[in-house]
C-alpha cells in the first residue's frame, strides 16, 4: 500500500531523491566509501557543495550581491544569528508577529536590539495575516514568517517598505516564485521542503555584513562561513547532498514556476473541498490560506480520532494539526503528487456519507 506522507516536517522528499541517496549512502561518486565517510574536503563532496549553492542561486534568482549558506544549527539558530550579525545594540528591527515561528525569532532578537513588534494577529489565534502598516524611519530590517508552518497561513505578497525584508522561509522556500531583490536574508531549514533535518539554507546580501561592532563567537558569524565556503567547520554533509539532489529534482520538474502550479492545484482541490463538505471548515482567512499547510478542523470535534484513523487505514499519515492546534493539518510540500491530495479529499467524502 503506497503511504500517503502529510507530516509538517520532517516531511515528504521526492521517491527518486531517496533513491538516489540509498545508492550514494553505498557508493558515492564511484567512490567505493558511502558518502557518510568521506572527507568534506574531498574533491567528490566539494563539487557537491558548489552545486548546491549554485542550484540555490539558479533557483532563486540571487545575483552576485548574495551569498549563500549551508549551516547547521535549524532555522532556529537564525532566529538569533540574524540580529547578532545584522543589528547594533542601539539600532531598531521591525518584527511580524504571526505564530509561534514568529514569537521565538522575535524573542531571540530581543537579546541583540530594539525590536519593535510592527503587527500581530496573535490576539486572532494567528488565523490571519495582519497588514504591515507604514514603518517609521531607522529600522534596520522587517523580518516575518513567509509561511506560518503551524497555523496554515502565508504571505501571498511580500511587503513593500524600505528596508531590506529578513524572511523565515523554512517551511515555502522553492515552493513559489518571488522577488529575491526585496530581501536581505532568507533562511530555511532543510526538513519543510529540501531535505532531512540537519542543515539550514542561509542566503544573504552582502551589504549587510560587517557593520555590527559587537564580539561575536567564530561559528556564529556569517562572515567566518562565507569565507570558507559553509566549511569553516565540518558541514552537515549528508543534508547538504539531499537537499542538492532535491534542487537537481526541482530544477529538471520545471523549476519553482513548475512547483508553484502543482501547489496550487493541490491546495485549491483541499480548500474546495473543506468548503464544500459539510462536516469541515478552515479556521483561516480565505486570502492568507497556506498553499503547504492546510489546517482544518471537524464541526463536531468528537469525531476527530476516528477521521484520523479512517486516513491511517488507507495509508495517510502525518495529519494531526500542531499539538498547540489540534485539528487536522495536511502539509502538502513540492514532493507530494496530487494523487494523495485526491485521496484525502477521496476520504473526506466518505467521511461525509457515513455520518449524515
Ligand atoms: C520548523 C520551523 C522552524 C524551526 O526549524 P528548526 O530547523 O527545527 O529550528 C522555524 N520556522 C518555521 C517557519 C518552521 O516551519
Amino acid at each position: 500500500m503506497k503511504i500517503h506522507n502529510f507530516y509538517a516536517g520532517p516531511a515528504i522528499l521526492p521517491k527518486e531523491v531517496i533513491e538516489e541517496t540509498s545508492k550514494e549512502i553505498l557508493n558515492f561518486a564511484g567512490s567505493g566509501l558511502s558518502i557518510m565517510e568521506i572527507s568534506h574536503r574531498s574533491k567528490e563532496f566539494i563539487k557537491v557543495m558548489e552545486e548546491a549553492v549554485s542550484l540555490v542561486r539558479e533557483l532563486l534568482g540571487a545575483g552576485d550581491d548574495y551569498e549563500v549558506l549551508f549551516l547547521s544549527g535549524g532555522a532556529s539558530s537564525q532566529f538569533f544569528m540574524v540580529p547578532m550579525n545584522l543589528l547594533n545594540e542601539d539600532e531598531k528591527a521591525a518584527y511580524t508577529d504571526t505564530g509561534t515561528w514568529a514569537s521565538k525569532a522575535i524573542k531571540e532578537a530581543k537579546l541583540f536590539g530594539n525590536i519593535d513588534v510592527v503587527t500581530s494577529s496573535k490576539a486572532d489565534n494567528y488565523t490571519h495575516i495582519p497588514k504591515i502598516p507604514a514603518l517609521e524611519d531607522g529600522y534596520i530590517y522587517l523580518h516575518l514568517t513567509s509561511n506560518n508552518t503551524i497555523y496554515g497561513t502565508q504571505y501571498k505578497q511580500f511587503p513593500d517598505v524600505q528596508v531590506p525584508l529578513v524572511a523565515d522561509m523554512s517551511s515555502d522556500i522553492f515552493s513559489r516564485q518571488f522577488d529575491i531583490n526585496k530581501f536581505g536574508v532568507i533562511y530555511a531549514g532543510a526538513q519543510k521542503n529540501m531535505g532531512p533535518a540537519g542543515t539550514t539554507l542561509v542566503v544573504i546580501r552582502k551589504d549587510l555584513l560587517g557593520r555590527v561592532k559587537r564580539q561575536i563567537p567564530s561559528m556564529l558569524k556569517y562572515e567566518n562561513h562565507i569565507e570558507n565556503g559553509s566549511m569553516y567547520n565540518t558541514p552537515p554533509v549528508l543534508p547538504v547532498f539531499v537537499s542538492m539532489l532535491t534542487m537537481r529534482w526541482i530544477k529538471k520538474s520545471g523549476g519553482v514556476a513548475a512547483m508553484e502550479k502543482k501547489n496550487i492545484q493541490k491546495s485549491h482541490l483541499l480548500y474546495q473541498e473543506i468548503e464544500r463538505n459539510s462536516m469541515f471548515y478552515s479556521p483561516v482567512n480565505q486570502e492568507d490560506r497556506s498553499d503547504m499547510n492546510v489546517c482544518f478542523l471537524l464541526h463536531d470535534r468528537n469525531l476527530e480520532k476516528e477521521f484520523l484513523e479512517n486516513c491511517k487505514k488507507e495509508g495517510l499519515v502525518g495529519l494531526e494539526g500542531h499539538r498547540s492546534v489540534g485539528g487536522f493539518r495536511a502539509s502538502i510540500y513540492n514532493a507530494m503528487d496530487i494523487d494523495s491530495v485526491e485521496k484525502l479529499v477521496g476520504l473526506m467524502q466518505e467521511f461525509e456519507r457515513l455520518k449524515s
